[in-house]
C-alpha cells in the first residue's frame, strides 16, 4: 500500500504495480472519523489545525501505512509538517511537489523523481496513463449525466469523481463498478430540473450537504474539485495532463475552469466550501470578485458529521433567496 495526501499522478503508483491509498477518502469514509481527529489531539496535534490534517495522521496509522507521498507544494501548507511527524512514526514519506507556476520542465522533474522511487519506466508510466485514463472516461459520463440529463444527483456526483484519486484502491473494481452504476442511471427518468448549484473548493468535511440541499430543491450540477481529480481534460501526455489538473496552482487558473463550467452548466449559485484554519479561506474574497455575477454562499467547515444548525439555517436561506432572484 501506498498512501497520498493529495491527488497525484496515480499512473505512477499503479505502474509499481502497488495498492494506491488517498488518506482523505479512508478518514472521512472511516464509521469513527470523529475519534481519529480526537486520536490525533491527543497525540498533541493542535486544536486550531485543520480537521483534514489530523484526519489524515491517524488514518494513516489506523490503516498501518508504511509509505506515504506528501504534497509538498500545490496542496497544503500543512503537509511538512504532517510529513515530519509521520517519520518520527518510522514511515516512510516521499515528498513530491506540484511547481506553482506549473513549469513542464519542473513537474516533469517531478514525476520523473517520483517513478525512479517506484522504479517505473516511462512505458509504464505511458501504459499506466492510458489505462486509466479508460476508467476516467466512465467517471466523466457520470459527471454528464448530472449536469446534461439530470439522471445522477449531486452526491453521487461527488462520490464518484472525488474517489477516482486512488479508485477505491483497486482500479478494476473500480471500473465495473463506475459501468454498472452508469447502466443504472442511464434508465432513470431525469430528476425534475430545480435550482442547479456548483460546489466550489475542497471536499465538504460534512456528510449531509448534498442530502440537504436536495431536500430544499436544489442541487448540485457541479462539483470543482471533485472533477479536478477525476482529470476532466483531454491532455497530450501524462505530463500536460498534471498541467491541465488545476487544483494545485494558483486561484485563477481554478477560476478560468469554474468560469467556464457554470456558464456551460447553467448555474443559478455557487457553494464555496472553506475548512477551518485552512489557508485557502483567504481565496474566498478572490472568489467572490471574480464571481460576482452570481449569489455566493460560503460554508465553512471543522469536524466531520452532519451540518450544523446555524450552517443548516445559512443554507436554507441562500436557496431561498437564490429560488427569488431565479423566479
Ligand atoms: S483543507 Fe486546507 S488546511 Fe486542510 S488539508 Fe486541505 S488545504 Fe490543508
Amino acid at each position: 500500500m501506498v498512501g497520498f495526501t493529495t491527488t497525484i499522478p496515480l499512473e505512477i503508483i499503479i505502474a509499481a504495480g502497488k495498492r494506491p491509498v488517498d488518506l482523505n477518502n479512508i478518514f472521512i469514509t472511516d464509521p469513527n472519523c470523529h475519534t481519529l481527529i480526537d486520536e490525533a489531539e491527543m497525540a498533541g496535534f493542535p486544536r486550531n489545525c485543520c480537521g483534514w490534517i489530523k484526519g489524515l495522521y491517524s488514518a494513516a496509522l489506523h490503516h498501518n501505512i508504511r509509505e506515504i507521498i506528501a504534497v509538498t507544494e500545490g496542496d497544503c501548507s500543512n503537509t511538512k509538517a504532517l510529513m515530519e511527524v509521520l517519520q518520527l512514526q518510522g514511515i516512510t514519506t516521499v515528498p513530491f511537489a506540484y511547481p506553482y507556476d506549473r513549469s513542464r520542465t519542473t513537474l516533469e522533474h517531478e514525476i520523473h523523481k517520483l517513478a525512479q522511487h517506484f522504479d517505473v519506466t516511462p512505458a509504464q508510466a505511458d501504459e499506466a496513463w492510458h489505462y486509466l485514463n479508460g476508467i476516467r472516461a466512465h467517471v466523466h459520463e457520470i459527471d454528464r449525466l448530472t449536469w446534461e440529463e439530470n439522471r445522477v444527483t449531486g452526491e453521487e456526483n461527488h462520490f464518484w469523481q472525488v474517489c477516482t484519486s486512488d479508485m477505491n484502491g483497486d482500479p478494476q473494481s473500480f471500473q465495473q463498478q463506475a459501468k454498472t452504476f452508469l447502466e443504472e442511471a442511464r434508465q432513470r427518468q431525469p430528476l425534475p430540473d430545480g435550482l442547479r448549484l456548483a460546489y466550489i473548493g475542497v471536499p465538504p468535511i460534512f456528510t449531509d450537504l448534498y442530502a440537504v440541499t436536495e431536500e430544499l430543491g436544489a442541487r448540485v450540477v457541479f462539483n470543482e474539485t471533485q472533477r479536478q481529480f477525476s482529470m476532466p481534460y483531454r491532455a497530450s501526455s501524462l505530463i500536460e495532463q498534471y498541467r491541465h489538473y488545476t487544483y494545485p496552482y494558483d486561484v485563477f487558473v481554478r477560476l478560468d475552469d469554474i468560469e467556464k463550467e457554470l456558464s456551460q452548466r447553467r448555474i443559478d449559485g455557487v457553494i464555496h466550501y472553506v475548512q477551518s484554519f485552512c489557508f485557502r479561506q483567504i481565496e474566498d474574497l478572490i472568489v467572490r470578485q471574480r464571481l460576482k455575477h452570481l449569489p455566493i454562499l460560503t460554508l465553512e467547515g471543522d469536524r466531520p458529521g452532519p451540518l450544523d444548525a446555524r450552517t443548516r439555517i445559512r443554507l436554507e436561506g441562500f436557496v431561498e433567496m437564490v429560488k427569488a432572484r431565479r423566479s
